[in-house]
Formats: C-alpha cells, structure tokens, sequence
C-alpha cells in the first residue's frame, strides 16, 4: 500500500469509528486507540502535505481562527413555524389542510430540539458550507466551526444526491452543559444561563479549537434540493440516516391528528427523559407533493405546525433567603421554598442570582412566587404573585456581611455579585480552596477527599493547603472513620503530590480566573513561579490569549501577603514550583511573539524537531495559517492550499535553512 492509500485508508477508518461513537452511540474500539489511529494520520499528513483534503478527520480538533463571519444568502429560505397550544389549534390546523389538498392526509411527529439552527450543504458527499438561519434570507458562515462538531458527517455514504441542504439544530446536551458549568465555576467564572444559548454562542466563536471543545451535537430534520428522490418526509428522514446523518429515533409517521395528540401527550410526560432540551412537537404533512400544494405564508409553511409544550411553572411560597460562599469568595443568593412538583421533580430551593435580580424582580420572603424549570438545571424564580403579598412585607435587603465570618461583603464595579473579601479566614474559602487544591485536575491527592479536607480544617489541623504538608500520622488517626491504614494513604498521596508539573501546581493554586489552560500557558511562558511574579500588568496582558481581567487577578494574588508565605512554604517543602531543569535545557527566548506554521518535508531535521525547535526557542507552532502567522517554514512538497493561503495573506516563506540561522 502506498502512502496516499494509507492514508485514505485511516479517514475512512476514522470516519467509520467516528461515526458509530457519534452517531449511533455504539463504540466499537476504545478511545485509546481512536487517538492512537488519528495520531498516525495526522503525522502522515504533516509529512504529506500533497494529500490534504479539507474534510480530513483530524481538522475535527478545529484551530482556525475567524475574525468575521461571511454573510450568505441561503439557497432555500428558513421559514418560521406557526405555533400551536392545544387540541383544538390542531383541529383547526387540519380543518384548513383538508380544504386546500386531496385525499388522505398523514403526519410525522418530530421533537422540536431547542439549540440553533443550522442549514449544511453537501456537494458530492462532503460538507461545503454550513450556514446559520439568521433572518431566515441569510445567515452566518460557520463551517470551520461546524466541521469540529463530531456528529456532524464530514463525507457521506450510501446513495446520496450530488447536491442538497440538509436542516437541523445543533444542540448542547445538559450533562455536557452542566459539565462546562462545572468547570467555569472551578475557575470563579459565571456559569452559563441555558444550553440553547450556549450552543449558539458556540457556533460564533471566532477560535475553531474552542468550539471543538464544547459537547455539542447536531440533529437533522429536512432536506432541501434540486430533484431530489425523495416523495415523503419521513423517507426523507430515513435517507439522511442512511446516509451517515444524526435523526433523532423518536420521529413517527403517524395517520390522523389524534396519533399526532397521543404523541404530544407522550413526550410532554416523557421529554425530561432525554438527553437534550426540547419545548415542543413539530407535525408536518408527510407528502412532499402535498406540502407543495400547501405552499407558504409571509413566515412559515402551511403543512407543517410547531406544538408547544407548556412552560413548566409552578407557584409556590418563599420561606427564606439563605446565602451561599463559594470557593472565591462569592455570595449566591438561593430561596428556600415551600416544596413544589415541577417537571416530575420536587422542587426546594432556587437560585436567585444576584442582588440585582432580587431587587429587579422584587423578590420578598413570604412572596408566593413562580418557580420555573426551563433548559437550566436549577429552576429559576420568575415572578413574584403580587395580589397575594402580604400588605405589611418589606423589600428584602441584601446582607452587608458574609453569613459565614461576618466580614463586611464588597462588589467590584461592574459586578453582578457580592465578594467576601476575608479569603484567609472564612471557613468555606478555606476550605473550598484546599478541596481544590487537592482535586483530580490539580495535585491529584490520592486518599484525601473533600469530606476529609473540612474535616481537618474543622479540626484545626490546617488552614491552607501548604499546612497539609506538614500532617502527620498522629494527628490524623484519632480522627473520625480514619484508619491506620487510610492515614498512612494519605500522607503517602500528599507526599506524592510534589512530583505534580508545575502548571498543575499554578492552577490548584486557586487564582481566579486562571483555569486549566490559562495555567498551561503561563507556565510554559515563565517557567517560574518567581518569574510570574516578577511579571508587570502590562506584560502578562502581552503573552497571548491572557486579558487584562486574568492578569489583575495574577498580580492581586501574589501582591498578597498569606499568598506569598503560602509560596514560599510551598517552595520549601518541594512542591514543582518552576518547569524542571532537564525540560529547560536547550531553551531560548529567540523566537517570543512569532507564530510558525510548519509545511512540507525537510532535510536536516524531521518536522516534529523543527516543531521543537521552534518551541524550545520560545516561538509558537501552529497548524493553520491565519493573519497572526509570522512565518511558513517550507519543506520540499508545500501543500498547493497552504501555498495560495500564504499568498494571499501575505506571510513570509521561509525554507529549513533561514529557520535554522535564525536560532543558531
Ligand atoms: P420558531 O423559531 O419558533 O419559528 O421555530 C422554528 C424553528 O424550530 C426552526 O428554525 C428550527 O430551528 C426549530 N426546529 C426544531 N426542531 C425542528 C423540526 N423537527 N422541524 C423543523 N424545525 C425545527
Ligand atoms: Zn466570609
């Protein structure tokens, strides 16, 4: 086999597991060696670059940059959809089709997913364009961002037309959601309100490698062409499974508007059950030929019908305002209710935000207030029942002090929410920072969990993580359900501890808003924590992708007295405070600020040495070439498309040997 059979023989093969992982949900080899298969290809592409194909599996990790998004004009409009609420809306609806078209008149139920929708358009199998709905006349291109969403098929199978758009919603799962939420709020970011908006948010980001990063899916609904095969939706839908699509399993054809009724009543009892956020049935006619006699209104067509599910909402009494402190300091408003069913589920508390929405809304204890669950986890409180408040309430007002250390509270402008500024001394500061600390994204302490970190704080053992390192045994086992062994299991795990990488180190460390990556790049840029520290405002703003609200938190962190002895105690015990020695060797600053991309076969050195050397000298490689390029180094064999691309940009081609005087 020859290389360029190899390597169409790995997409294929990508293609394939990628799809059964995705699309049907049924993994066939584990994910280990999925990354081992894609590793190999993408190594045979960097080495040939003559085979690209802007399909390519491995352009799923995404890392094109889009400053603006292209207007296109859509093919085939994106109507609307009128809406329904009950059984006679439906009624009616079918009275109208019966005078306008012939003969029997049958349906397909589909869910109505809520996300963003999307039209895709696919030329001779391959994905082409992707484009958002927009006003419905034109939308966004978002095809690099789309193409990283992996149940989206990049190559089709089966008897496709040469050319058709096909229609769906890309959505955000609530665990993947709830998950991303999870995370920002590691970090003291603000959670996200809902997945619809995420998922959208999504598509417009202007790093493609980011949008590769979100959970997200896409599900398929219509297809829109030119002489296409195709005479029913439902076959419609079924072709486009065929064809390598994600359709959601739960459409039906169905023969009269009382099936379309008992499928309605079914989800709106089952919906919660499912994986993504739905607020509704869409019914269409099934007969393309009788969807054409049908035709359109100004904003939607005639044969199909969206169905509304009813808003979940329930009234209910607010008994209390309680006040949570987070890991940062910040206060989260919730209110305690009188327990309430909503959305099969017993509802107690809910979120209120901010001082902001308690003011806004007018919130009070002893309120009878509306309590809804949308797409979020937690139900929000949407109103207050005003004709049921008691004549004598008072507006409620916001605490001054922290309810756990009654230190006064602080906002910062510009701020939603309400700081406790006492991080040395208030105990769920405390420890929500060792729990976080000692996490598995972190330091990774074996035999220690969260229970056990309050309490030793509780306890009085420690106060902040670099007290850990200085437990021992005999402090620990008199403590409740701790057994010789577990203690002896856990000074070995927080011994451990001090071989974690130093970028592991800097994001336990708990600096608001310096997250996994963040850490990730700081690190590799200072090397040290005392170069970190060293580091002004200006130049932390100056190392790519940190701004200026993540480098006001670094300076304010390490300007603080506790935080510097903390360091310090951290450096004596001999925590990684600083890339390791060996890892350094051979480093340089030569090439700070420039950005390569590397294209082609060399002579002297392989590419992924000319990747290191890069690297090692302080440059930055990249896999695409974008207007932040500063130089291509251009092997024998350039790719024609990387070529044109530097052409048109206007970015230098250098060859292996100008690289190679630039570090020597
Ligand atoms: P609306 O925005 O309320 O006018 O509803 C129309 C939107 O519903 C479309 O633009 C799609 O994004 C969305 N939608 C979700 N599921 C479907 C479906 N099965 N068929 C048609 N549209 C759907
Ligand atoms: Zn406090």
């Amino acid at each position: 086999m020859n290389i360029e059979q190899k390597i169409n023989q790995l997409r294929e093969e990508l293609r394939q597991h990628n799809y059964k992982y995705y699309v049907l949900d049924t993994p066939t080899i584990s994910d280990y060696e999925f990354d081992m298969k894609l590793k190999e290809l993408q190594q045979l592409e960097e080495t040939h670059p003559e085979f690209y194909d802007p399909n390519s599996p491995t352009l799923r990790v995404g890392g094109e940059i889009t400053k603006n998004f292209e207007t296109v004009v859509h093919e085939h409009r994106m109507y609307s959809l009128d809406n329904s609420y009950s059984r006679e809306d439906l009624l009616d609806w079918e009275k109208r089709i019966k005078k306008l078209v012939d003969g029997e008149v049958y349906y397909t139920c589909e869910l109505k997913y809520d996300g963003a929708s999307i039209n895709l358009t696919y030329e001779n199998g391959a994905l082409s364009k992707a484009v958002t709905r927009g006003d419905g006349i034109q939308g966004d291109n978002v095809t690099t961002n789309v193409k990283t969403i992996k149940s989206v098929p990049l190559k089709l199978t089966g008897d496709f037309p040469p050319k058709f758009d096909i229609r769906g919603e890309i959505v955000l799962p609530y665990e993947g959601f709830a998950k991303m939420n999870q995370e920002r709020i590691a970090v003291g970011e603000e959670p996200y309100a809902n997945p619809r908006n995420t998922a959208s948010g999504s598509l417009k980001l202007q790093d493609s490698s980011e949008t590769a990063k979100r959970p997200l899916d896409c599900l398929l609904y219509s297809i829109k062409g030119n002489k296409l095969a195709i005479t029913t939706q439902y076959e419609s839908l079924v072709k486009a499974r065929a064809w390598g699509f994600k359709v959601p399993v739960e459409s039906k054809m169905v023969h009269s508007i009382d099936e379309v009724l008992d499928f309605i009543t079914f989800w709106d009892e089952h919906r919660h059950d499912l994986p993504y956020e739905t607020d509704g049935v869409v019914i269409k006619v099934n007969d393309l030929q009788q969807q054409e006699e049908l035709g359109f209104t100004a904003k939607a067509p005639r044969w199909a019908m969206a169905y509304k599910f009813k808003a979940e909402q329930a009234s209910t009494t607010l008994h209390e305002i309680t006040y949570q402190v987070g890991r940062t300091g910040a206060i989260t408003p919730v209110a305690n209710l009188e327990p309430v069913l909503l959305a099969g589920t017993t509802v107690k508390r809910a979120s209120l935000h901010n001082a902001d929405q308690i003011a806004k809304l007018d919130i009070r204890v002893r309120d009878t207030v509306f309590v809804e669950k949308g797409g979020e986890i937690i139900p929000k409180i949407i109103g207050v029942d005003f004709q049921k408040r008691d004549q004598n309430s008072q507006p409620t007002q916001y605490i001054t002090q922290c309810p756990e250390c009654d230190t006064s509270l602080i906002r910062k402008e510009g701020e939603a929410q309400h700081y406790c500024p006492n991080d040395q001394g208030c105990p769920p500061q405390i420890i929500g920072r060792i729990q976080h600390y000692i996490s598995r994204k972190a330091m990774d302490i074996e035999g220690l969990g969260g229970e056990t970190v309050a309490l030793l704080v509780n306890e009085g053992l420690i106060t902040n993580y670099a007290d850990l390192y200085q437990l021992t045994k005999e402090q620990i086992i008199p403590l409740e359900r701790m057994a010789e062994k577990s203690a002896d299991n856990l000074i070995t795990g927080i011994e451990k501890s001090k071989e974690i990488p130093f970028e592991r180190v800097l994001f336990a460390l708990g600096i608001r808003y310096v997250g996994e990556t963040v850490a990730k790049k700081l690190a590799k840029h200072y090397k040290s924590i005392d170069a970190i520290i060293a580091a002004t405002e200006e130049e932390l703003v100056n190392v790519d992708e940190i701004g200026i609200k993540i480098a006001q938190s670094v300076q304010e962190f390490f300007a603080a007295e506790g935080n510097k002895t903390l360091i310090n105690r951290l450096q004596h015990y001999g925590v990684q405070l600083e890339i390791s020695a060996d890892k350094l060797a051979n480093q340089t600053d030569t090439l700070k600020g420039q950005t390569f991309v590397v294209s082609g076969v060399f002579e002297k050195v392989s590419r992924n040495e000319l990747k290191k050397l890069i690297e090692d000298n302080g440059g930055k490689v990249s896999s695409s070439i974008s207007a932040k390029t500063s130089y291509i180094v251009a092997g024998a064999n350039m790719g024609p498309s990387k070529l044109e691309k530097a052409n048109t940009l206007g970015i230098e081609i250098i060859s292996e040997d100008e690289f190679l005087s630039k570090i020597t």
